[in-house]
């Protein structure tokens, strides 16, 4: 076991920072979206470490950070003229785009694939703490392999406390749901992940965008997509907006049996059910798209400390943003649990 030290991005954790990478070790840091797990993306041992501590299976390929200086034409090639309008357009920000890689960085890092995913993520001290280290960091969300996606220093802390040696601390994610996804390697973009950069906002940029549909017997092209993800450490049960007054009953019901339920939906339905669940019991996620992506994970984190049960209630809006908070409730809470 190792002293695990959460630390304010200053110069003096930022040096830290550095050596423990220059070593081969990890740091956990704040994005705009979730807290990454980063390991030296040329150091194949170091990315290896990775896998190791979240107990992340070996297919399941790691994005690679840099901050909004570094030319991102060392790593990958072939970077389509759309690519390039949208890099203008949404970085640094929420979105990781998929190249063929230059072979620089680390085979391991993609498990094999000929291509990389690349973010420059806008949180001010990712981009510190980047700009510091100067290397391009693979790193994946800081949380045990499947868990749910840590948006605090504390929620990483209660994944890898002596485990890793560094989290810095940047407060908690704004965004909350990890980035969006986009293959750039075809003709037209593609999302393999939907998140805060919707279709919609690509295809503006773009002309025209695309949406992976995983069809049977072929190969998953994100391949994160396809394992159980997002998961609280209790019991969840996901209701349809349609079906909302069936989850205030099955509250009612598991309640009456002495079990710790808690209804966890948005703030117009928590509104609604206000007669048959009292706010204590509600987890509420908020009003408007961000801020329902924005709280996702800070309530399942919440939830499952408090809760024996969370049944969840979708929100009656399910496009834009809610697309990827719908994924990730769906793979927390829902059945897809393969
Ligand atoms: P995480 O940061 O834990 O959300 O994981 C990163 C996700 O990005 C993975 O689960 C993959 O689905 C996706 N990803 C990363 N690199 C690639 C790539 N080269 N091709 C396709 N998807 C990728
Ligand atoms: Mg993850």
């Amino acid at each position: 076991m190792m002293e695990t030290l959460i630390l304010k991005t200053d110069e003096n954790s930022l040096s830290s920072a550095k050596k423990i990478l220059e070593e081969g070790g990890l740091v956990a840091f704040p994005t705009e979206t979730v807290y990454g797990l980063g390991a030296n993306a040329f150091d194949g041992e170091a990315v290896k470490k990775i896998y190791e501590v979240k107990g992340r299976p070996q297919d399941n390929p790691l994005i690679v950070h840099v901050h909004k200086d570094y030319d991102i034409e060392r790593i990958v090639c072939d970077i389509p003229q759309y690519a390039r309008s949208l890099a203008q357009k949404f970085m640094p920000g929420p979105l990781t785009m998929v190249f063929k890689s230059r072979g620089a960085v680390s085979p391991i890092v993609s498990c094999g694939l000929d291509t990389v995913g690349v973010r420059v993520p806008s949180h001010p001290d990712a981009q510190k703490f980047l700009k510091y280290v100067d290397l391009p960091i693979a790193a994946p969300s800081a949380n045990i392999s499947k868990h749910v996606s840590p948006v605090t220093a504390g929620h990483v802390y209660a994944d890898f406390a002596g485990r890793i040696p560094l989290i810095l601390d940047g407060g908690k994610c704004t965004g909350g749901i990890e980035s969006t996804v986009l293959d750039c390697t075809g003709e037209i973009p593609c999302v393999l992940r939907s998140g805060l950069v919707t279709r919609e906002m690509i295809a503006e940029v773009a002309g025209d965008c695309n949406v992976f549909v995983p069809k049977a017997g072929e190969k998953v092209r994100s391949p994160g997509m396809k394992y159980k993800h997002y998961s609280p450490n209790c019991l969840t049960m996901l209701f349809s907006y349609a079906e909302r007054s069936r989850a205030a009953e099955e509250y009612a019901r598991q309640r009456a049996e002495g079990v710790k339920a808690y209804v966890m939906c948005d703030e117009s339905l928590a509104a609604a059910l206000e007669k048959d669940v009292p706010s204590e019991h509600i987890l509420n996620l908020g009003r408007s798209g961000e801020e329902i992506a924005a709280n996702l994970y800070y309530k399942l984190r919440e939830g499952e400390s408090v809760a024996d049960l969370i049944i969840a209630v979708a929100p009656e809006k399910q496009d834009g943003v809610m697309v990827g908070v719908m994924n990730r409730l769906t793979k927390a809470c829902g059945g897809d649990k393969a």
